[in-house]
């Protein structure tokens, strides 16, 4: 029998009524006779609300009770979506990451999946026609007996990796919108879905700040050739309805330059003025940062009009905000900077496509139309397939649509 698993994000499960409509969308593919897996997150709201707690608990809290915390809205979804399938007649159990086992890296709060053992699922495939009912965003870490999560948005990373374990024909992603557009939606009423996109531009959608899926669950994706169907649980459930197929590059047929524009509010900018222009200032800079796990990532250097100094301004995620500053005023002296100057009001616009590697200038259309609608840019990067520009939150939608326009994107 063909294998399924479905996952379902936290609005799709956001109360008992939309956790029996859940529970109608499986019933549908278990009658076109799949076996299915399915893997749930934590009812929307849930995971915030846990978070909150452990930080009004403790500052500087203890990231194994994190863990053990905030993985508890998971189980309650599995658990409750497990009696609503029992009701409606359909055999099912839930199962908790450390019960598979799910076993991952000891990263509290960022595990990686290892290894995830797949013999009692099948068994309840085989023996009962069992569906079985899996806590997402969390699993084992063996050698301490710990839980972990799997970072924000994990759920869908757990999904691709029980596909993957199971040799699952297709991993289907449910969510509120029906499928990958070519941006965010709720953001731009002319987005339009896409039938098809290709796994490394899923990668840079994801990383560059399109949380339809979780960055991790692409990588794998794309590692272990797991067919991932992006689709919305709001569609009628007594029908098999539209969604995104993330595939391979030679498998979609229509092709854009620009396939889609991300955008990320999690940025934050650092200027260091006057700083010596001499061999080694910048691994005095960057050193720090990297030995306190920061991760830098546009970096733009402007020589000043007095020789010898020069200006310098990258990027960290907001998170990382003001670790950083209190690391680079500890290194002031040895820098050597007459001033630091951060802003939090940031945005990262990026547009991605792998046609941008056969197509000189996309970039540079992209700065000119920014420029005419009075969007200063504050800093560029580029790679094959995706260019981004640092510009002030502010502007974000406007940026985002014009952009969205610009590359022909709109729909109709
Ligand atoms: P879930 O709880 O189901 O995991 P998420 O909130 O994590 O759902 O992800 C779905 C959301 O991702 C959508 O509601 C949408 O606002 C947002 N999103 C951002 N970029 C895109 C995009 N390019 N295509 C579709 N949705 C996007
Ligand atoms: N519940 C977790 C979160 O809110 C994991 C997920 O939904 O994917 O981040
Ligand atoms: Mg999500």
């Amino acid at each position: 029998m063909s294998r399924l698993v479905m996952k379902f994000g936290g609005t799709s499960v956001a109360n008992i009524e939309r956790i029996r409509n859940v529970a109608r969308h499986i019933a549908r593919e278990r009658l076109s006779g799949h076996d299915i897996a399915v893997v749930v997150s934590a009812m929307a709201g849930a995971t915030n609300q846990l978070v909150g707690w452990c930080e009004d608990a403790a500052k500087l809290y203890d990231r194994r009770e994190y863990d053990a915390v905030v993985a508890s809205g998971e189980q309650v979804t599995a658990g409750l979506l497990a009696i609503v399938l029992q009701e409606q007649g359909i055999p099912a159990r839930s199962w908790q990451g450390w019960q598979i086992p799910v076993l991952t890296s000891n990263d509290h709060g960022s595990g990686r999946i290892q290894h995830i053992g797949a013999t009692a699922i099948l068994d309840g495939f085989a023996a009962r026609g069992e569906v079985a009912v899996i806590t997402g965003f969390q699993g084992l870490h063996k050698e301490s007996g710990r839980i972990v999560t799997l970072g924000r948005g994990g759920s869908d990373t757990s999904a691709v990796a029980v596909a993957a374990a199971l040799g699952a024909d297709r991993c289907d992603i449910y969510t509120d919108v029906d499928g990958v557009y070519t941006t965010d939606p709720r953001i731009v009423a002319k987005a339009r879905r896409l039938d098809r996109i290709a796994f490394e531009e899923m990668l840079e959608m994801a990383s560059l700040g399109a949380k339809v899926l979780h960055v991790r669950s692409v990588e794998l994706a794309m590692a272990h050739r797991v067919k991932t169907f992006v689709r919305s649980s709001f569609d009628d459930p007594a029908q098999s309805n539209q969604g995104t197929l993330i595939c391979d590059e030679e498998d979609i047929v229509e092709s854009h330059v620009v396939t889609g524009i991300a955008f990320s509010r999690d940025e934050a900018q650092l200027t260091l003025r006057r700083v010596a222009d001499s061999p080694g200032v910048a691994a005095a800079i960057f050193m720090p940062l990297a030995e306190a796990n920061i991760n830098v990532d546009m970096i733009i250097q402007v020589a000043s009009e007095e020789s010898g100094v020069t200006d310098l301004t990258f990027t960290v995620s907001a998170a990382d905000f003001e670790r950083a500053q209190t690391i680079l005023f500890q290194e002031q002296k040895r820098i050597g900077f007459t001033s630091l100057h951060g802003a939090s009001d940031v945005v990262k616009v990026s547009a991605i496509g792998v046609g941008m590697r056969s197509h000189a200038g996309v970039a540079a259309r992209a700065f000119k139309a920014l420029a005419e609608k009075g969007i200063n840019i504050r800093a560029i990067t580029t790679s094959e397939i995706k260019f981004s520009v640092l510009i002030e939150a502010a502007y974000t939608e406007l940026a985002v649509r014009t952009l969205h326009s610009l590359y022909g994107l709109d729909k109709a």
